[in-house]
């Protein structure tokens, strides 16, 4: 692990790589600010910032549910090919077995492993299959769709669009009239 001031140093060279000035006063600070933003947009490196996923038995309260369950949210992460920014939207879906989860747990798995550099698909597949592992759900879905700065930020013609990222397994795989039923909701 760096000391602070050499993590400052590392940020003040590039500074001066990408042509500026750290000494000029709008600069002073940035190199510390970046170093702290840094800590806190990497936290999906400290494993310790892993969600505890509590589980519930199904049907524990007389109700089995045997439907989909969906549910969508936002998410931020860095492109591990350009350290620029990749955020959009994802859409997660599961058939339950035996057990159940509460969806705030499943944002909080998003934002995990969105909080690293990554890239798309595997950002996808790592969320899939860790809550996988602890559902083992009939089926689970995850479709992501996101900007990517890299692209929109280069050259002079913009690029715009959304790359749209996918992992289904089990039900969402096998049965096409599932697989249409969540397709339809992230649609809408
Ligand atoms: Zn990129």
């Amino acid at each position: 692990m760096k000391k602070d001031n050499q993590k400052i140093n590392l940020v003040r060279d590039m500074l001066i790589m990408i042509g500026d000035n750290p000494e000029r006063n709008g600069l002073k600070d940035t190199p510390q600010r970046v170093v702290k933003m840094w800590s806190e947009v990497f936290r999906g490196y400290n494993k310790k910032n892993k969600p505890v996923v509590t589980t519930f038995e199904n049907n524990s309260d007389g109700i089995m549910y045997d439907q989909m369950i969906v549910d969508s949210g936002y998410f931020f992460s860095y492109c591990e090919h350009h350290m620029v920014p990749f955020f959009g939207k994802y859409y997660f879906a599961y058939i339950p077995d035996k057990k159940i989860i509460g969806l705030s747990k499943v944002a909080r798995m998003v934002d995990y492993f969105s909080a690293r550099l990554q890239i798309q698909e595997r950002l996808v597949k790592d969320v899939v299959d860790e809550l996988e592992k602890i559902l083992q759900p009939k089926g689970i879905a995850l479709v992501i769709q996101a900007r990517h700065l890299c692209k929109e930020m280069r050259g002079v013609i913009k690029y715009n669009g959304e790359m749209t990222t996918s992992d289904l397994r089990g039900a969402f795989r096998k049965n096409e009239s599932i697989r249409m039923e969540f397709m339809n909701y992230i649609r809408n």
